[in-house]
């Protein structure tokens, strides 16, 4: 492509207004880089503003000054642990050194600054340097009012992740909620949620009180909103200009036109992964996961994609799984759509639910990571029919402590029973009838959970024996928070999918987010993060915010490498060609 052919000029071209991408454009802006974003949709935070916006950041200055002690080689002996000491070792250190610094960066000279969040232990908390604390933070709650009309350009949450019909509830303003006339403070807190709220509505189409992903997303798009940072919408990256010294430009689409943009230090791809590529989800996931995805429907694999086309490596072979995976229960909106409930947290380790295949048998620790139980899912299928699963407990279990989009409280369980969403029958058997699962084998297999509630050991899989079990159970349940009985009926059962909630298979970069070629050397001008990297933790869920964590770092250390580079020789501009 000749000069003249470009229409804009900029010294770093970013792709993608994610997690990943805006904090590339934030830092790069910082540094002194005329920069601009370019976003395929029409709204800024892609999957990161439906997410729980955790960090998995060990050692970070907020933790530590909180009082929960940690450090880079605790967590380095951890990794090394779960996933091997070999497999991009040399990445995960760069992200174990820089992690706090980045986060202390972005503090210090921008709106996006994060809380620890105390204690939320490591997946596999039972394994050499896990912690139990101190390794996840979170954004702070942001007020979304300070974007005046742009707060309509920041993607909202799933439907399911709000309550009346736009209200984000973070997890601290749960059992504030639900115990809102157990005491004067609960119940001031409740109405103030309320009352906001209900201000809110009068201008804007949700709540503007944001938290988790949807606050960290705002946060990123006001910084760079306060720095001027150019914001295409509605503008996808559809081709990279390659000249003799690496990649010096990008085609992009916008409005129907191409718009041909000049990069003098370079390129981020931060697209998003490769969710909805149908051909991509073929070679990186098991058949059997490739139905059902919590990603937003504009992550094509672009950036993957276009990086295969400039000779990069796409890393799947040290990966042990190609995506990063949640169980799901798939519900019916008021309006007739469907949505997806990804069970993270809050039910499968709570005391008195198991999850069974067609054979009536347990396949899985419930309580174990999201990933986990999807993993076992996979593995049990080989076996018995898995997919989908079904959680069983009492009515009584789900009242409490509520059930995939059911929440904790719901008195009458009927409109969900009415729509398939719940299944529920008088007697074990009948369950099992009524959900194509073995009776007799679903009768033995209760009768034995029931044995484990009683003495507080579960034989079969140890549930309730980790940090991370113990943590999502009930406290105040005995004699072991994960353990209870399914003796009384009303018995129900919901059906669970595999979905994938980021992608671990990506572009292989080296630590400073350069993208690799397949003779394994940087390609000059060509930078990745988010899930558009291969995942650093090579396809292993490690802890809380592991997806998170390293895109805002490496976005880090993307932005900081680009500002040190010099700008492409103007000599070699007229050489370039289109990939
Ligand atoms: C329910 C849920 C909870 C989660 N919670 C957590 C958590 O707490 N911690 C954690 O670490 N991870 C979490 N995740 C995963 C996390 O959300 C993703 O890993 C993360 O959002 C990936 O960031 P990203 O920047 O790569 O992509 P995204 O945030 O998806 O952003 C990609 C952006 O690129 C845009 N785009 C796509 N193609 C193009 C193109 N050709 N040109 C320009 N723009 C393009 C998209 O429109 C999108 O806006 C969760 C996921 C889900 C679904």
């Amino acid at each position: 492509m000749a000069d003249q052919n470009y229409d804009r000029e900029v010294d770093l071209l970013v792709a993608g207004a994610g997690a990943g991408g805006m904090a590339a454009a934030l830092v790069s802006a910082l540094e002194g880089l005329e920069v601009l974003l370019c976003e395929a949709s029409s709204q800024v935070g892609g999957t990161a503003a439906t997410s729980a916006g955790t960090l998995w950041i060990p050692g970070s200055r907020q933790s530590i000054a909180a009082g929960f002690a940690d450090s880079a080689e605790a967590a380095e002996t951890y990794l090394d642990a779960i996933i091997g000491a070999q497999t991009s070792r040399h990445l995960r250190l760069a992200f174990l050194r820089t992690g706090p610094d980045a986060i202390d960066y972005l503090a210090a000279r921008s709106e996006v600054v994060f809380r620890p969040c105390g204690r939320h232990p490591d997946y596999r908390s039972n394994q050499p340097g896990a912690a139990v604390s101190g390794r996840a933070i979170i954004p702070e709650p942001f007020d979304g009012r300070v974007l005046g009309r742009d707060f309509e350009r920041v993607r909202p949450p799933i439907d399911e992740f709000m309550v009346l019909g736009g209200m984000m509830v973070g997890k601290d303003d749960i059992p504030r909620l639900l115990g809102r006339f157990s005491s004067f403070a609960n119940f001031v807190h409740s109405a103030k949620l309320v009352a906001r709220f209900l201000s809110d509505r009068l201008r804007y189409s949700r709540g503007t009180r944001l938290v988790m992903g949807n606050a960290l997303v705002a946060r990123l798009y006001h910084s760079l909103r306060e720095r001027d940072v150019p914001i295409l919408f509605e503008t996808s990256i559809e081709g990279l200009v390659i000249g003799a010294d690496g990649v010096t430009g990008a085609v992009l689409r916008s409005g129907g036109k191409s718009l041909r943009v000049r990069a003098r230090k370079g390129i981020v791809l931060a697209t998003g992964g490769y969710a909805h590529n149908a051909s991509l989800r073929g070679a990186f996931m098991p058949e059997l996961g490739r139905a059902r995805s919590m990603a937003v429907q504009s992550n094509r694999g672009d950036g993957i994609a276009l990086g295969q086309k400039a000779g990069a490596r796409v890393a799947p072979e040290e990966h042990r799984s190609g995506a990063f995976w949640s169980p799901v229960s798939v519900t019916r909106r008021p309006d007739g759509s469907t949505g997806l409930f990804p069970h993270l947290v809050m039910d499968r380790a709570k005391p008195g639910l198991i999850a069974v295949n067609a054979s009536g048998r347990r396949f899985v620790n419930e309580a174990d990571s999201y990933h986990d139980f999807v993993e076992a899912m996979f593995a049990s299928h080989k076996s018995a029919p898995t997919i989908p699963a079904y959680l069983i407990c009492e009515t009584r279990f789900v009242r409490k402590y509520g059930l995939g989009a059911i929440h904790p409280g719901t008195r009458s369980l009927a409109a969900v029973e009415r729509s398939g969403y719940l299944v529920s029958a008088g007697t074990i058997e009948e369950l099992a009838r009524r959900i194509s699962v073995d009776p007799a084998g679903l009768r033995e297999t209760v009768r034995r959970s029931n044995e484990y509630a009683r003495t507080g050991v579960d034989l079969d899989f140890a549930k309730g024996e980790t940090e991370l079990n113990r943590f999502n159970g009930d406290p105040v349940h005995g004699p072991n928070p994960c353990l209870g009985p399914i003796e009384a009926p009303p018995f129900c059962a919901m059906q669970v999918w595999p979905a994938e909630i980021a992608c671990s298979t990506g572009l292989a970069t080296d630590e400073d987010a350069r993208v690799i070629d397949r003779g394994g050397r940087p390609i000059p001008g060509l930078y990745a993060c988010g899930n558009d990297m291969a995942s650093i933790m090579s396809g292993t869920y490690a802890g809380p915010g592991i997806t998170l964590g390293p895109a805002i770092v490496f976005a880090y250390r993307a932005a900081r490498h680009a500002a040190a580079r010099a700008s492409h020789g103007r000599e070699n501009r007229g050489s370039a060609k289109v990939a």
